[in-house]
């Protein structure tokens, strides 16, 4: 049996269940046998053994009070997969599908991706089954302070950053800030993603959409090609979603989808997105409403959104909610390129077929890599003690994600395997920190 597949082999039986993360394991497993194969060293090392281990597994009680004065009880995780290239660094995610595979699986990707940013970050994930849809302001409030009493104990400013992920925006992060702060007594930059006036960071609310559509858009300039007048599916309606719009609109592009886990709507006059907005960032709405803003729109209940014909599909929901038969329909409607906003949203069947009928498919460990990068720049800002403009932040957004697109890009070409993204981002962001990892010894 080859190194990779003994590898994976292993990885499957030690972790059985863990679906997911056998997922996320093999697409990128698969990519580096033909580096491993001319790297000898790398075995003798025992790199991948290493590499597919997380270093640490935390996992908690978190018990709160509900509105009615009952116990509840859910549970915590905190996976600190990798710190050859720098501290921990990977997103928090509160939904009630959350287990240890989906946050392994979350990990081991960010490995890859914050090594593509080109910054010095290592790759963690975090996460809870709690679910803040429904909840009071002070459910959510007595459930992130109980989270955070048992992770800080494991995080810090050099140690490990967690941020924002599903489930966890703005209000979350300043429930979980003000509890670290209060039990340590520290105001430091331990997480990513804050509000303004405490420490956060301009332009990182919009950098995962707008990081993917100028990742998106330098893939399209290397071909002579732009956004303008392009017609653009996104699937989603939350914080990549929307600020993919944005930016895909500015530029000229015409979206006309959106959705969340109910249905999807369909604009063909392109959405509006001030309307999008007030749903979803102010009401904390269902995208059903949509029609009430624009009744020539369309709502649809349940999947559906990759019917729609377009040239560009950008998935910006979840893991697996693209799968084969989905890209068939994308192909055969005429989309000529997918790049993911979500964290691996189309499935192994999808990405194969995409590869097999020379559409362009940028997968999310680098077209969605904007999010985090802009967290690096919040965490430089926090150690300066320094608040740089919006324009600034956006103008290294956009060379960090210029650059990812490029490296992907020439990495591919170099292994002759020109166009192929997913090798790309792979092999860039693996030969990073296993260099890393050979010069740092056994550990
Ligand atoms: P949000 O919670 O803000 O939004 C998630 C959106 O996806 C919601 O509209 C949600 O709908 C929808 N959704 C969830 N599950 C499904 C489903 N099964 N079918 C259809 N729609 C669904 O999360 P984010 O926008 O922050 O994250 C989206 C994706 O991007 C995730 O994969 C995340 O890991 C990834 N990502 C996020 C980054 C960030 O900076 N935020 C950085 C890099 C990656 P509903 O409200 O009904 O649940």
């Amino acid at each position: 049996m080859s190194y990779v597949k003994d590898v994976l082999a292993q990885l499957v039986s030690r972790n059985p269940g863990e679906k997911e993360f056998h997922q996320a394991a093999e697409e990128v497993l698969d990519s580096l046998a033909v580096i491993t194969e001319k790297n000898p060293q790398f075995q003798k090392a025992g790199l991948l053994e290493r590499l597919v281990e997380p270093e640490r597994q935390i996992m908690f009680r978190v018990p709160w009070v509900d509105d009615n004065g009952n116990v509840q009880v859910n549970r915590g995780f905190r996976v600190q997969f990798n710190n050859a290239i720098g501290p921990y660094k990977g997103g928090i995610r509160f939904h009630p599908s959350v287990n240890l595979g989906i946050i392994k699986f979350l990990g081991f990707e960010q490995i890859f991706k914050n090594s593509l940013t080109g910054l010095p970050i290592g790759g963690g994930k975090g996460g809870s089954d709690f679910d803040p849809k429904g909840k009071s302001d002070r459910e959510v409030m007595a459930f992130c302070q109980s989270f955070m009493t048992e992770l800080c104990k494991y995080i810090g400013a050099d140690v490990d950053v967690p941020a924002g992920d599903i489930g966890v925006g703005g209000r979350e992060i300043g429930y979980m800030y003000g509890q670290y702060k209060r039990i340590t007594g520290l105001y430091e930059g331990f997480l990513t993603g804050k509000g303004i006036p405490y420490g956060g960071s301009l332009a990182r609310t919009e950098a995962t959409g707008y990081g993917l559509v100028y990742f998106v858009e330098a893939m399209l300039e290397r071909r002579g090609d732009s956004f303008k007048d392009k017609t653009v599916v996104v699937s989603g309606s939350g914080n990549v979603a929307i600020y993919a719009i944005e930016k895909a609109q500015q530029l000229g592009a015409k979206v006309v989808t959106a959705c969340d886990s109910t249905g999807y709507i369909y604009d063909k006059d392109g959405i509006d997105l001030a309307a999008l907005k007030e749903i979803k960032e102010v009401k904390r709405g269902r995208i059903k409403e949509y029609v009430q803003y624009r009744p020539n729109a369309e709502y649809h209940d349940g999947v559906g959104v990759w019917s729609v014909p377009c040239d560009i599909a950008l998935p910006c929901a979840t893991q697996n909610e693209l799968c084969g038969e989905d890209a068939k329909m994308l192909v055969k409607n005429g989309c000529k390129l997918v790049a993911e906003g979500a964290n691996m949203p189309s499935t192994p069947e999808a990405v194969a077929y995409f590869q097999e009928n020379g559409i362009l498919f940028a997968p999310g460990k680098a077209a969605n890599a904007g999010g985090v990068a802009t967290s690096a720049l919040e965490m430089s800002q926090n150690s300066m003690r320094l608040h740089w403009t919006f324009e600034e932040v956006d103008a290294k957004l956009k060379g960090i994600m210029r650059n990812i697109e490029a490296t992907t890009s020439e990495v591919s070409k170099e292994y002759g395997m020109e166009n192929n993204y997913v090798f790309g981002a792979n092999a860039a962001g693996f030969l990073k920190v296993a260099n890393a990892m050979m010069a740092q010894g056994i550990v």
